[in-house]
Parts: C-alpha cells; structure tokens; sequence
C-alpha cells in the first residue's frame, strides 16, 4: 500500500479530512491522496487531472486542497505588430508579438488570428495604457453625516499620511489618491494605488489595512469591512467602466479599404453599420457596460494563458469598439476602461503561464517596474481590436454561423 493509498483510506474513514493531507505528506503525495479519496467516494477517474507537469508545490500559493490541474488547449495568435507605450520594443518603435490564447471556444483563434494578421498588413495597433490604478474601497460606520463630514475633511487633510501609512507595507506600491463617498452612515474610502507590474490585488489590500486603520484611530469612522464593494472586484459596475480599473488601455488601427476588401471580405461602410447597430445602438438599448463585440473572450483566453485572476474578466468586459469609415481607410479602436493584468504574483508564476509570459516577453517585473504589465496590457488590447474587427466583418458579411461549423461550431 502506497503512503497516498493509506492517507486517502484514512480520509474515507474520517480519521482526515482533506485539507488536513498537507500536513501529513508532501504537496504531490497529498494531491495524489485527495484523487484517491475522491474517486473512491465518486467512481470518477481522475488520471488525466493528475497528470500534470509541474511540481505541486509550485501552487501552494495559488490553491488549496490541490487534486491535480485543469488542462485547456492553449493556442497562439500572430504575429500582431504592435507600436505601443510599453509594448513597442523594436528599433523602429513596434514590435511583432505571438499572443497566446486559452479557450475551448473552437474558431475563436482563427478569428481573431485572422484579425491581427489585417492589423499586421496595415502596419500594427497603436495601443496605450492612458490611465493606472487599482482600487480598493473600505466602508466605515459613523453616527450620521455630520461625523462622515468630519471623516472626510480629515482624509482630504491627511493624505500624505495615509500614503505613509499604506506604503509601509509594499516596496512597489504607490497611492495615488483617495476618493472619499458618503451614503448615510457609512464612508467608503476608494483607494487608488499605481502597483506596478502586479495586477496588485493583494498589495492594495494590505496597504488598505494599514491606512484604514490610521483612519479609524484619528476619526470617529468603525472599519466594517476592508472591501465596500465601491472597489469594484469581481462585479460588474458601472464606476469601473467610468473610473477604470487597474490599466485603462487603448488600441486603434487604420486599415486600407482595400485590405478590408480582399481580406475581410466587406466594406468599411457594412463593418461601421454592425458596429453602429450592435455595438452601440444595441448595447446601450440593452443598458451594456460593455460596447463591444466579444472582448472579454480574447481578455478570457489571455488571462487564462498568463495566469491573470479569471474572475476579473467581469472587469475585462468593459470596453467601448468605435469604427469609422474614412473613405479610404477604416478607423478602428476598443478601448479597455479597466483591463487588471500583472506580470508578478498571482497566478503568474505558475509553470505554464510564465512560459505563455515569456512567449510576449513580458515575465516577471519590468524596467522600469510596470512596463512590463503596461506592455502586456496593449498587447491584449491589440489582440481584443484583432477579434472585434473580425467578428464585426464576419457578421458585416454574415459569414459567422458557416465559421463556426467549419471549426467545430
Ligand atoms: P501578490 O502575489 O500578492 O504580490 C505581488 C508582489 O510582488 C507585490 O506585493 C510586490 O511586493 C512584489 N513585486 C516584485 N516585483 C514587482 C514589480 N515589478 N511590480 C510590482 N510588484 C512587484 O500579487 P497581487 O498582484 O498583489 O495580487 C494578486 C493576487 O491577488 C492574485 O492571486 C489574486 O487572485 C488575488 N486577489 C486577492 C484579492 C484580495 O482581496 N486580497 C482580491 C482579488 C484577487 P511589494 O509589495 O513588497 O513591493
């Protein structure tokens, strides 16, 4: 009997439960324990969920209870030129980029391949990041308004401390500001940090505890809890598509009616007619947050890829397609309101996903800090402005449905 067969029959006997495995073998003993465990329990078979190549250690931060790990098909999309802030590392100012994707969504690479490689032809995207900054909103009690009065002169009195106070606790952290709200009883206190190459989740949060605390020793204002939803993770809201949200990115590109034409299979007029009427008359008909076509499935597929927080995709979805018909060129742009990538911490460092990192070249903190996530941040835009010219061409020459069932629907 294997150490793993023993601890899992010691699980189905009660005498452990799941969790309590890593403190009685090592992080891959435990996980093979656990499949045991649950097979037994299930009747499923988890051989290809155990069959992973990377030391279960490696995720210790990134999940408990570890069973195995989820595989997805990862394709790649490219090369996409891109002339960005960050991302634009060739002599003359662009550089061409292989953008991996992570989907089970058969034709979306082939769509949104075939959209970079018109962005190539028309010679790349111009991408920026236009604004940072990750948020975190504490809410706090008060007697009524006068005292959320009184909470609010201190904070805009106070800032530098506060910025003492919170950038005690990261080495790469910034606060950029504090955006006080009052509803009743209760304060919110929107913090803004620059965090650099991490998405910064976690680095504003504790520096929040730090500077939230100051706030309750010098004001009348009770912490009720450290995320007031006023942040907004995970949410849809509509402040992160107002205010934005970790990088506010923008990529555009003008392509030549004639490789509309012959590449697309459409004219400029029938790609801003779709875009007119669906994603805008129909979005806002619809009370959207989102004015676009499918960006969170390139958002989606690149997170996933790189190792970014999925559940912020639901930010991620925040993104204006504008297209205008020059006449002899096509102006097409999307904008990102509140796209939260990083290049550090989370899940990024996880074996696959910094494989996908080093593919952009992006792995790992930047020089200077920031630009790598900055650069990842366009290079996603762009491949997003990739997938929205097509699909909207696809659909200006209604040739989506057929699309579909050639690559398995
Ligand atoms: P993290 O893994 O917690 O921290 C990354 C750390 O990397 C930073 O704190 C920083 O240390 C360090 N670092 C090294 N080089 C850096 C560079 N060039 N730029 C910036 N930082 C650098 O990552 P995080 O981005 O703060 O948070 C992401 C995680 O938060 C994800 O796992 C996500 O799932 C999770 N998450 C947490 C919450 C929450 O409420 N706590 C909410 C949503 C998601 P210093 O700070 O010392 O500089």
């Amino acid at each position: 009997m294997t150490d793993a067969q023993d601890l899992a029959d010691r699980v189905t006997e009660g005498e452990l439960r799941l969790h309590e495995l890593a403190e009685h073998a090592d992080a891959d003993t435990a996980a093979t324990a656990r499949r045991l465990a649950i097979e037994a329990d299930t009747g499923a078979d988890l051989s290809t969920v155990g069959d992973y190549s990377f030391p279960a250690d490696d995720a210790e931060s990134n999940v408990e209870n570890m069973l195995g790990a989820a595989q997805l098909p990862m394709g790649v999309v490219g090369p996409i030129a891109v002339n960005g802030g960050a991302a634009g590392t060739g002599a003359d100012d662009s550089s061409q980029h292989y953008l991996p994707l992570a989907t089970t969504e058969g034709a979306l690479i082939a769509s949104v391949n075939r959209g970079a490689s018109v962005i190539t032809e028309s010679g790349g995207a111009d991408a920026r990041v236009v604004e940072t900054g990750m948020t975190r909103a504490p809410v706090f009690r008060v007697s009524g308004i006068a005292a959320a009065e009184q909470v609010v002169d201190w904070v805009g009195e106070h800032e530098d401390d506060l910025r003492t106070a919170a950038e005690s606790t990261t080495n790469h952290g910034e606060l950029l500001t504090v955006d006080p709200y009052v509803v009743g009883d209760s304060v919110f206190l929107r913090f803004v940090y620059d965090t650099k190459d991490a998405m910064g989740m976690n680095m504003a949060t504790i520096a929040t505890r730090q500077a939230a605390s100051l706030v309750e020793d010098e004001t009348p204002a009770d912490l009720v809890a450290l995320s007031g939803n006023l942040c907004s993770d995970k949410k849809p809201a509509a402040i992160n598509a107002i205010e934005g949200r970790g990088r506010t990115v923008v990529a555009d590109v003008r392509i030549p009616a004639n490789v509309v034409e012959e590449r697309l299979g459409t004219t400029p007029a029938a790609i801003e007619e779709a875009n007119t009427r669906k994603n805008l008359i129909g979005s806002a008909k619809a009370g959207a947050l989102g004015f676009n076509a499918h960006a969170a499935n390139v958002v989606a597929a690149a997170f996933l890829a790189t190792g970014q927080d999925a559940a912020q995709v639901v930010e991620g979805s925040n993104a204006i397609t504008t297209i205008e018909d020059r006449g002899d060129e096509l102006y097409a742009s999307v904008s990102l309101a509140s796209l939260e990538v990083g290049t550090v911490g989370g899940g990024t460092t996880l074996p696959t996903q910094s494989e996908a990192l080093d593919v952009l070249g992006v792995a790992g903190g930047g020089d200077p800090a920031g630009s790598n996530a900055d650069a990842l941040a366009e290079i996603i835009a762009a491949g997003a402005l990739a997938g929205e010219l097509s699909l909207l061409a696809a659909l200006a020459s209604r040739h989506l449905a057929s699309a579909h069932e050639e690559h398995g629907r």
